[in-house]
């Protein structure tokens, strides 16, 4: 049995066996039976911490198996091969805008997967504070390229042709992810292909590298918003977000960006004010133009012309998509909105036309 095959399972191995040998090595983590019943309320904090604490002891184990299998069974044919390759900035802009890019299609695959009913994506560390949120996602990029980039190379090295070496390492990495279902182990298959080819492709660790953080990024920082936790996970106070009638201060999640809403202290109507909305309009419009511009440009530079033209139409969808998701969350953070009484003096005050539907609707009242 060739070395790498050890290194192939051992992807697969932490990660269906991870969770059963933390809570082994950590058997105070493990969360009491019957928590479920004491309400999501009770147990928030518990599955914020081993949802954070799990992926780091994963991701660890992955990354010290790897070095460990280099200790053991690097060749020289493997120390020659550049196990980081050029370290060149060209390499990480490619990874991270393809990267952004593809978190943008696969959000649309696994859109695809969740009408079947099928299709969950993980986030790891969703729930858990940023600071923490930051450390799970760098630790994660760095286990899991490392793994990947070495694996592909012992293959490639004993003698295998590159793609077959991508494929099976792709393989062996979507078989991690079985126990999600064989749609989602379908994916992460997809994912693994993506990382190995901008290896492959680009002769650097740092293109899959920052293709891995682009793509968790835009999860942990766009789409999880969106999921099923969405409620349950701490919310900002941001700052000068206030109730113009009763002055309390409101959360995030507790405003809509593009509707009327209630008050939660005082029900008072309010609204994000026309301006902020129109800015916001102005620069999403902005947003969509430069993404086609700027990929047609980037791949001009970086692919051979007949490829640019099938690629700039999906590649641009992929950012626009990711972008969206990002560009929400970060404009409310960076500039809090402001807000307005949504009554219908303020509104037809407010809205020298133009608004029709807001108008009629609350002359309706
Ligand atoms: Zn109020």
């Amino acid at each position: 049995m060739p070395p790498s095959v050890l290194l192939l399972v051992l992807y697969p191995i932490v990660g269906a066996f991870a969770p059963t040998a933390f809570f082994l090595l950590w058997p105070k983590e493990r969360p009491p039976l019957g928590s479920a019943s004491a309400g999501p309320d009770a147990n928030k904090s518990t599955t914020a911490r081993l949802g954070a604490l799990i992926p780091l002891f994963g991701s660890g184990t992955l990354l010290l198996g790897t070095l460990f299998w280099l200790l053991l069974f690097s060749s020289t044919s493997l120390e020659k091969a550049r196990l980081f390759g050029d370290l060149g900035l060209s390499s990480a802009l490619v990874g991270g805008y393809f990267g952004f890019s593809w978190a943008g299609i696969s959000i649309w695959l696994l859109a695809l997967g969740a009408i079947t009913g099928r299709m969950q994506r993980e986030i790891p560390g969703l729930m858990a504070p940023l600071r923490v949120q930051i450390v799970v996602w760098l630790v994660e990029a760095i286990a899991e390229e490392t793994w990947r980039v070495i694996a592909l190379l012992a293959l490639m090295t004993s003698g295998n042709s590159a793609l077959l070496s991508v494929v099976v390492v792709s393989v062996a990495f979507g078989s991690g992810f079985l126990r999600l279902g064989v749609q989602r182990a379908a994916v992460a298959s997809l994912d693994g292909f993506f990382f190995g080819f901008l290896f492959l492709w680009r002769g650097s660790f740092l293109a899959p590298f920052m293709a891995h953080l682009a793509i968790q990024a835009v999860y942990l920082w766009g789409v999880g918003e969106l999921s099923q936790y969405r409620q349950r996970r701490k919310t900002w106070q941001v700052p000068g977000t206030k109730c113009p009638v009763c002055q309390a201060h409101l959360k995030l999640l507790q405003i809509k960006l593009s509707d009327l809403f209630e008050c939660p202290s005082c029900g008072a109507q309010l609204s994000v004010s026309d301006w902020y909305q129109n800015v916001m309009r102005f620069t999403a419009a902005l947003g969509i133009g430069s993404t086609a511009l700027g990929t047609l440009l980037l791949l001009h530079v970086w692919l051979p012309d007949k490829l640019v033209y099938c690629l700039t139409y999906p590649v641009s969808y992929g950012v626009a998509t990711s972008g969206f998701l990002i560009y929400k969350r970060a404009f409310t953070r960076l500039f809090p909105p402001r807000l307005q009484r949504g009554t219908p003096y303020f509104i037809t005050l407010n809205l020298k036309g133009g608004h029709e539907s807001k108008t009629s609707k609350s002359e309706d009242k």
